[in-house]
C-alpha cells in the first residue's frame, strides 16, 4: 500500500539544473503548478563549478552555485513546487503517467525529463577504491585539500582544462595526462592552460593504475605511442573525461541513442506522447547551461500544448 495517495499533476520535472529549473518556471508562469523533484544531485553540474563566464547576463560572472539558487528562487516566485527528493520509478506506459520517490507516487499529464549527466571514470585499479581520498571528479569541491600538493588531472577537453587551471589555486604542479597530443579544448581554454606556468602536460599517455594504500601517492602512465611506462607522483588524481547521461530509469520505456534519450527535433518530445526531455540527458554535443535553459523552456511549451490539445 502506498504511504500517501497518488496526487495527479500537469506537470512533473525530474531534475533540478538549468534545464529543469527553467522548465519550472516557464510551466509556473503558465499556472501549471508543476513539481519538481530535484534529484539527488540537486542543482546540477553547475554545482560542481566555480565562475561561469558565458551565461548570458553576467558580464563579471556568476558563481555556478549562486546561479542555481537564483534559478531556483525564480521558478519558486511562480509557484513551482520544488521538493528535495529523487525519483527512484518511473512508469511511462499508460497516461497518467507513474513517477514513485520510494513509496510515494504521484500521477503526470505530462512528464519533463531534466536528469542531465554524471561524471564518467576511467575504469582502472585504485581509482574506486581511492575515490573520495585522492580520486576526484570534482576539482572545486576538493581542490581545497590539496594545498602544496602535486596534482593529476585526466581528460583534454574543456572540464579538464577548467579543473587543472582551478586546481593551480591550491597545488604546487598540476600535470594533466591527455590520450593525445593535442587537447580538445576550446581555443581561449588552451590558452590559458598554456600560459599558466603550474600547468604541465603529459601527451599520448594513459592512467593505468593509481597508486597508494589509504590515500593517492601517484599514479602509473602509459604512453600510448611507445609503450612506455613511468610513474607521476602526486596526492591526487582529478578525472575530466566526459559524461554519462542519467537514463536508466527510462530503459526500455522511451528510445535512448548511446544512453541519451531520443527527441523529435525540433521539440523536445520523446518517443512517448506526453513525456518531453530537456538538457544534457538529450545533448551529446552542446552541453552548455544556456542550451540546457534554452531546451528546458521548449520543453515547458510543447508540455503546456500539449495539455492544452488533450483539453486538460
Ligand atoms: P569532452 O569535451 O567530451 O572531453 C572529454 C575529454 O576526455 C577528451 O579530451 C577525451 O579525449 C577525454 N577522454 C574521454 N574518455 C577518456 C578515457 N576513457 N580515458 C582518457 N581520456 C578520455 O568533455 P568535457 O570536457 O566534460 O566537456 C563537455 C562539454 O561541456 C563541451 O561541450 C565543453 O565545451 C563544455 N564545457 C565548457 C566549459 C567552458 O566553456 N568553460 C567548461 C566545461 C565544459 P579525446 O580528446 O581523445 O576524445
Amino acid at each position: 500500500m502506498n504511504a500517501v495517495e497518488p496526487v495527479e499533476r500537469n506537470v512533473v520535472i525530474l531534475g533540478s539544473g538549468p534545464a529543469g529549473l527553467t522548465a519550472a518556471l516557464y510551466s509556473a508562469r503558465a499556472n501549471l503548478n508543476p513539481l519538481v523533484l530535484k534529484g539527488v544531485d540537486a542543482g546540477g553540474q553547475l554545482m560542481l563549478t566555480t565562475e561561469v563566464e558565458n551565461f548570458p547576463g553576467f558580464p563579471d560572472a556568476v558563481l555556478g552555485p549562486d546561479l542555481m539558487e537564483r534559478m531556483e528562487k525564480q521558478a519558486g516566485r511562480f509557484d513551482a513546487e520544488l521538493l528535495h527528493q529523487a525519483a527512484t520509478r518511473v512508469d511511462l506506459s499508460s497516461e497518467p503517467f507513474s513517477v514513485w520517490s520510494g513509496d510515494q507516487q504521484w500521477l503526470a499529464r505530462t512528464l519533463i525529463i531534466t536528469t542531465g549527466a554524471s561524471a564518467r571514470w576511467l575504469g582502472i585499479p585504485g581509482e574506486e577504491k581511492l575515490r573520495g581520498r585522492g580520486v576526484s571528479s570534482c576539482a572545486t569541491c576538493d581542490g581545497f585539500f590539496f594545498r602544496g600538493r602535486d596534482l593529476v588531472v585526466v581528460g583534454g577537453g574543456d572540464s579538464a582544462m577548467e579543473e587543472a587551471i582551478f586546481l593551480t589555486r591550491f597545488a604546487t604542479k598540476v600535470t594533466v595526462v591527455h590520450r593525445r597530443g593535442e587537447l580538445r579544448a576550446s581555443k581561449i581554454m588552451q590558452d590559458r592552460a598554456f600560459a599558466n606556468d603550474k600547468l604541465e602536460f603529459v601527451w599520448d599517455s594513459a592512467v593505468e593504475e593509481v597508486l597508494g594504500d589509504d590515500t593517492v601517492n601517484g599514479v602509473a602512465v602509459k604512453n600510448v605511442k611507445t609503450g612506455e611506462s613511468s610513474t607521476i607522483e602526486a596526492a591526487g588524481m582529478f578525472v575530466a573525461i566526459g559524461h554519462t547521461p542519467n537514463t536508466e530509469l527510462f530503459e526500455g520505456q522511451l528510445d535512448l541513442e548511446q544512453g541519451y534519450i531520443v527527441v523529435n527535433e525540433p521539440t523536445t518530445r520523446t518517443s512517448r506522447d506526453g513525456v518531453f526531455a530537456a538538457g544534457d540527458v538529450v545533448d551529446h554535443m552542446y552541453r552548455q547551461a544556456i542550451t540546457a535553459a534554452g531546451t528546458g523552456c521548449q520543453a515547458a511549451i510543447d508540455a503546456e500544448r500539449y495539455l492544452e490539445a488533450k483539453g486538460h
